[in-house]
This record gives C-alpha cells, structure tokens and sequence, in this order.
C-alpha cells in the first residue's frame, strides 16, 4: 500500500446530462471555495436527448476536461435495466438503492455489454478517455473488475480504490445521500471522523441531492479536511 497520509479525494458524483446544468453551477462553487479541480463521476447515457442537450452535455463535460478536473466514468444509465438478470444479491442491492445498482449482481456477459456500451456512450460525447470507472452506489458483480481494469483504467469499491495493475488503496467513503434528515447529524460526525482519520486515502462524495440542503456543512467539512489534508486526483494515487 502506498504511503497515503495526509490525502483525500474530492469526489463530485453523478453528472448526468439530465442533472448537467445544475450539477455544473456545483461543481464551479466548489471550485472556488477550494479553488482546485477535483475528479468529477459522469454518467455517459445519451439516449433519448436530443442532439442539442448532448452537445451542450458534450461542452460542459469538455470544459471540465480543459479545466483540470479528471472525468471517471459512472455507471452506465445509473438505472438498473429490469429485464437483466441477477444473482439474488443484485436483487437486494436494487432494492436498496432505488434500482440505481446498475452492475449489482449483473452475469459475467451483461456486466460486459453494460461496461461497453458504457464506453459508447462515453466515446459519442468526443471526451479524453475516462481515468477510472465507479459502478453506482459502488454495487458490483464477481466479474466488473476485472472487466474494468482490462480497459487499463482504476476501478473503485466502497472502500478500496484499484489500479489498472491490480494494487490497491483503502479508501472509506463518506457520503450524505440517501441518508435520513433524523441521522444526518451522525452522518457528519462520522464524516469529520473519517476525513480526519489517518487510515488510507477517504473520500467524500458528493451528490446532486446535497445541494443547496447541506451546502454549508459540507462547505464547513471540506474546510476543515483541506487543513489537515492535500486534495488528490485518482490518476495521481498509484
Ligand atoms: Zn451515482
């Protein structure tokens, strides 16, 4: 494991070209408040838009890219497709999590078919290729990985990060979606714990849903890590 005291990653999920607009304007305030770039989760899915929305989608993905911030690739719809078939634990994990577990439990061949129209979609909007691959809500099957770090390319679990050689990182995760109003108070006492925590390379994640809701204790977490840690980029971790 490599040296990783004193990092953390940044991590601003689920840029969709339905969440673009607003997901931009979010990801530009958090640029200025920390004033770096940071790696950024988009999911490729242009299906059903019009050639105008992926365009526009294509332009705020290229603007990022010019940037600095480094684009991995987030699933591929980030909604489970219904008639794949799965293992009974991808059953469990798309009811947990709103059918978002795209990957969850998906045969070694639709995990593939899904992995590669994934690059389709990602290719059709003229993007540099992804740095990494992030299943939503990081629910997978037996075969993703290796899948993933065939495409010579970082794979991500919950609480490990992979490189394309197969080394890895531990990696917890702090993120506040999905979490009821009633605990989200705990949620952050164990998001301060995590970031400041010695352990590994934390990551927190942010989502669509936290903003404007926690904005100002997010903002409060961010300035209280960037104090005892450096924000890093995945391409920099190996
Ligand atoms: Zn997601």
């Amino acid at each position: 494991m490599a040296n990783s005291k004193g990092k953390f990653l940044l991590c601003y999920h689920d840029f969709s070209i339905d969440s673009a607009q607003i997901v931009f304007s979010n990801i530009q305030k958090i640029k200025s408040f920390t004033g770096k770039s940071f790696p950024v989760l988009v999911v490729p899915n242009t299906s059903n838009a019009s050639s105008l929305k992926i365009s526009e989608f294509s332009s705020m993905l290229k603007e990022l890219e010019n940037d600095n911030f480094e684009l991995l690739l987030h699933g591929c719809t980030h909604h489970a497709n219904l008639t794949q078939k799965r293992t009974l634990y991808g059953r469990f994990a798309l009811s947990l999590t709103q059918n978002e577990a795209e990957f969850a439990g998906l045969s070694e061949k639709d995990s593939l078919e899904s992995l590669n129209q994934a690059y389709q979609y990602w290719q059709n909007l003229d993007l540099k290729p992804p740095v990494g691959f992030v299943a939503p809500t990081w629910h997978a099957n037996p075969f993703l990985k290796k899948q993933v770090l065939k495409k010579n390319i970082i794979f991500e679990e919950r609480l490990k990060i992979i490189s394309p050689t197969g080394k890895s990182i531990y990696s917890p995760v702090v993120s506040f979606a999905g979490i009821p109003s009633l605990t989200l108070p705990l949620a952050f006492a164990y998001g301060n714990l995590i970031m400041g925590s010695k352990i590994g390379v934390p990551r927190l994640a942010l989502h669509p849903v936290d903003f404007p809701k926690l904005e100002s204790k997010i903002f409060a977490l961010i300035e209280k890590t960037i104090k005892l840690k450096k924000t890093v980029f995945y391409r920099d971790l190996f």
